[in-house]
């Protein structure tokens, strides 16, 4: 195989710099993409900051792929050359756990193979998509529809489905109130979802600075979580509240905002341990769980649906030079709603 050039972190924190390496040798089930774009996804800062622990280094960040086919092995059936295709946050599994054939192979039973920061079967390190080109066995590629924009298709591999994936697990729909918290990359995809899917939905952000933006996408309500008394008016209204917040932050005063019986839905990771009182949950037994990401069939699905609903990410297109400052920008909060680096800079 020839080299495969990206950017990585040669260590945890430092400014991520260009670096070449080998992919595998495309086998009778693999498929050799030529990378299009790639999402940045705040995963991909937790890890190269080493936030969450245990990173593997160099590291080469990006699970948010699109691209398309440039060759395929003798056995692949599912994609042809030149099919614009996705990969997703992992690029393998046992295949023969309960979870893997049930398709829900991010909860495999001996883990997933992470797209990078991962070790593959011969325990090589993973590389993701911050690169030109990767080898993906086909049980792991997702189809992009054609009626999808390539650029905004490519964060719905990991900021859509963990947003889609929850909200269809627990059927938020109509007559649901769903709060969102923080609107990031997957805030803003939990709002377009919500909304889709026929809830009425409000943003609880840090300040007022997203007001406008949540307003037109689709959130009938926002509150500058900040201010108590803003937020008080809300206490016991909620069915669900998904919160993709990046960072330590107060769950107890969300908590109040749900009805009885109401869900918090976990997806946001902070690297930070949650502080929360048992009251919050106890009074009125509500819920507090997790999820993460979707499947393979999960996220075909998702992505039909958005081809179906017109639905796609709001992003701003970066080179891949601009990574190290879309990284603080990101920390920021400045973005709208995710950068998407364009392959093509690599080569410039
Ligand atoms: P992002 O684009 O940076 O958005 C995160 C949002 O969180 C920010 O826009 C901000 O919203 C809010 N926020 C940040 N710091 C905060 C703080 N100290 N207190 C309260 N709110 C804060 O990040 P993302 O890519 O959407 O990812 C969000 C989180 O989900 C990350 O931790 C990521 O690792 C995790 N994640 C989990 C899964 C999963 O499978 N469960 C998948 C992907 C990502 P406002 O500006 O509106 O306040
Ligand atoms: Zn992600
Ligand atoms: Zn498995």
């Amino acid at each position: 195989m020839g080299v495969t050039n990206g950017y990585a972190a040669m260590k945890a924190g430092e400014a991520l710099q260009p670096f070449s390496f080998e992919r595998r040798e495309v086998g009778g089930k693999d498929v050799l993409i030529q990378i299009a774009y790639c999402g940045v996804c705040h995963s991909d800062l937790h890890q190269a900051r080493d936030e969450w622990g245990g990173a593997i280094f160099p590291m080469v960040p990006g699970h948010e792929i699109v691209g398309t086919v440039v060759k395929i092995g003798a056995d692949v059936k599912k994609v042809k050359e030149g099919d614009m295709v996705g990969v997703g946050c992992f690029v393998d599994s046992c295949r023969t756990c309960p979870a893997c054939l049930k398709g829900d192979e991010q909860y495999c039973a001996t883990g997933m193979i992470l797209t990078y920061n991962g070790l593959d079967r011969q325990g090589q390190p993973t590389y993701g998509g911050y690169s030109n080109q990767i080898v993906v066995d086909e049980q792991y590629l997702l189809t992009i529809p054609p009626a999808l924009a390539p650029d905004g298709a490519a964060p719905l591999l990991c900021a859509g489905i963990t947003t889609y994936s929850p909200l269809r697990n627990w059927g938020v729909g109509k007559g649901h109130r769903l709060a969102v918290v923080g609107l990031g990359g997957l805030g803003h995809m939990a709002v377009k979802f919500g909304k889709a899917f026929g809830a009425d939905v409000t943003v609880l952000s840090r300040n007022d600075r997203k007001k406008a933006e949540a307003e037109r996408l689709g959130a009938k309500d926002f509150v500058a979580m900040g201010g108590l008394n803003e937020s008080s008016r809300l206490t016991g209204s909620f069915d669900f509240i998904i919160d993709t917040a990046s960072a330590e932050h107060d769950l107890n005063t969300g908590l109040t905002l749900l009805k009885t019986d109401g869900t918090y839905i976990m997806v946001g990771a902070p690297p930070e341990p949650l502080s929360i009182m048992g009251f919050g949950l106890v009074l009125r037994r509500r819920r507090l769980v997790g999820s993460l990401i979707g499947g393979i069939r999960e996220t075909q699905e998702m992505l039909n649906y958005c081809a179906d609903k017109g639905i796609v990410c709001d992003i701003e297109t970066v080179k891949i030079q601009e990574i190290n400052e879309a990284y603080e920008r990101m920390l920021k909060g400045d973005v709208r709603f995710r950068f998407v680096i364009d392959l093509a800079s690599l080569s410039r």
